[in-house]
């Protein structure tokens, strides 16, 4: 636990933020607190009722930017921690609270859609609309967001942004970063600054990017307009094949990608992780999925490069419709993550994911690295049920790998984090840095990659330690998120009494 820095005591700060938003929208019942103390991260624990603090004074629900300029003012003056939430779908610790008495800002209530503007392309939102509803309402008009990471039910756009989030078609529309247009934040302190829409400009660094990932560490996004693409009903096919190895799946993604097409899903999965998607999927074979969408003649032209690639490798085609039906069922609503509890609960078994990115020419050489130190060096690796990955979004330069592990838990629930999750992470992160990849592909840092932060960004991190320098020296927003602090809270690497560490050069 950090111990709070606030001159308000726990009391002063719940009464104080009740000043500015009436009680209505101040929620401080233990089981509230208690749940949002955590995220995803410690599922398995909080499935069990086990929180162990740090718990927030409050959950506060602004409704409108001048409020959460309000909070963010009143947090700075009286040193208050602050962590932003809005679909509360965070897979790394970033909706931990690690400083005692914190504010978690909700901003879920913010979820009005505010323009679509079907001349200039573009949809402008509050920070809690969740990405479905707004697909929804452009789908009515034959528009699309074309973004679909598979928390799409639950995700609302203030996260998405914060996170730098990307979709199954990102082949296609790119990841959040590029589909942002403008957006509205808060700093701390309660400044609001707004990003203006324009197609592009060359009128310094893009600002834009000083947000879109800052997990809730550097501001409090509000308003966010992205980019919207016609939407094409009906052109969607699909292509499946198995091959034999990994090197032959990703070389097929990589030819079609480097050949200046653009598949809406390429993918490669892992034997093992495909037969848990696919109950039939033979043992030791990889899976590769490709589509096209958009407008008829593209598809056809796409698909027509795709299946000459494909002709070239020796493979074993898979139905199109089995295909179909499978990314049509892939997203996450709240009846998955009940069913997931309800596994959690009944058989103590859980699965995590971490993802990285690398380049084309590593990657076999980062999977099989992983695989073989977890076989050799994880001491409870007889209790993985599924040990995989898939490659899910690749560029002109590389991929990522997303490397899924369940496992039986044969230890009490608190432990579960240290024995199981932090090793295999761990061995996954080291190997991604090993061969030059990043160590996180698009869940963000949260709380528990901060470690590598210094290995991941090289002599760059001076570019980050400054954002956080001139925009939140105190260390309000997020406090433990993506900038490294140690046991008393301080920023690792920043303050005057610990000096920024030399980094080498990058190599
Ligand atoms: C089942 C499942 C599937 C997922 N699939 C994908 C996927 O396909 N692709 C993908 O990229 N991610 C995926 N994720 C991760 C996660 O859903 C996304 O990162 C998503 O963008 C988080 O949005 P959220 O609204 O739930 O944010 P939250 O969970 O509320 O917050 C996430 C982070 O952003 C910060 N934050 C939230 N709101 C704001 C704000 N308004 N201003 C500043 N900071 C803020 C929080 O402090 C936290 O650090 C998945 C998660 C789950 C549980």
């Amino acid at each position: 636990m950090i111990p709070s820095r606030s001159t308000l005591t726990r009391d002063q700060v719940v009464d104080a933020v009740t000043d500015l938003l009436g009680p209505d929208r101040v929620e401080t019942d233990e089981a509230t607190l208690r749940a949002a103390s955590v995220d995803r991260f410690r599922k398995y624990t909080a499935v069990h009722g086990i929180h162990d603090g740090p718990f927030p004074a409050a959950v506060v629900h602004p409704s409108s930017v001048e409020e959460v300029s309000a909070v963010l003012e009143l947090a700075q003056r009286h040193r208050i921690a602050v962590v932003p939430r809005t679909g509360g779908t965070s897979t790394e610790g970033g909706l931990e609270t690690v400083v005692a008495d914190s504010l978690v800002v909700d901003g879920s209530g913010m979820d009005r859609v505010l323009a679509i503007d079907e001349v200039d392309m573009m949809a402008t939102v509050q920070c809690g609309v969740r990405l479905a509803d707004l697909e929804d309402q452009l789908r009515a008009r034959g528009l699309t967001t074309g973004h679909s990471p598979q928390s799409k039910p639950l995700a609302q756009y203030g996260g998405l942004v914060a996170t730098r989030s990307i979709g199954q078609l990102s082949t296609l529309y790119g990841g959040i970063e590029d589909m942002v247009v403008g957006l509205e934040a808060v700093l701390p302190g309660g400044r609001v600054v707004r990003v203006k829409n324009v197609p592009r400009r060359a009128a310094g660094p893009d600002v834009r990017h000083v947000l879109i990932g800052n997990e809730g560490a550097l501001a409090f996004v509000t308003e966010v307009t992205v980019k919207v693409f016609r939407h094409h009903e009906g052109t969607a096919r699909y292509v499946g094949l198995r091959t034999a190895d990994l090197a032959t799946g990703v070389g097929l993604l990589r030819e079609v990608v480097v050949d200046g097409y653009r598949p809406a899903v390429a993918r490669v999965y892992s034997p093992d992780d495909a037969r848990q998607h696919f109950g039939d999927h033979p043992a030791g074979e990889f899976l590769v999925v490709l589509s096209a969408e958009g407008p008829a003649r593209l598809v056809e032209a796409t698909m027509a490069a795709i299946e000459a690639a494909v002709a070239q490798v020796p493979h074993t085609r898979v139905e199109e419709e089995t295909i179909r039906s499978w990314f049509e069922h892939l997203n996450w609503g709240t009846d998955k993550i009940e069913a997931e509890k309800q596994t959690m609960l009944e058989r103590a078994h859980l699965g995590y994911t971490t993802e990285v990115a690398v380049d084309w020419s590593r990657t076999v050489e980062l999977y099989d690295a992983v695989m073989d130190r977890i076989s050799r060096e994880f001491d409870r690796a007889g209790d993985l049920t599924l040990l995989g990955a898939h490659s899910s979004h690749s560029y002109q330069t590389g991929t990522n790998l997303y490397f899924v592990y369940d496992y039986d838990i044969a230890c009490e629930p608190r432990e579960e984090i240290d024995l199981y999750h932090r090793p295999l992470n761990a061995i996954i992160v080291e190997e991604a840095l090993r061969v030059g990849g990043s160590m996180v592909h698009h869940h963000g840092v949260g709380k528990y990659r901060t470690p590598w932060m210094a290995e991941e960004h090289g002599s760059a991190l001076v570019l980050l330690h400054g954002l956080k320098q001139a925009f939140d020296r105190d260390n309000i927003m997020n406090p433990g998120s993506v900038f490294p602090v140690d046991a008393a809270g301080d920023l690792l690497g920043l303050g005057e009494t610990t000096p920024v560490a030399p980094v080498a050069p990058d190599r």
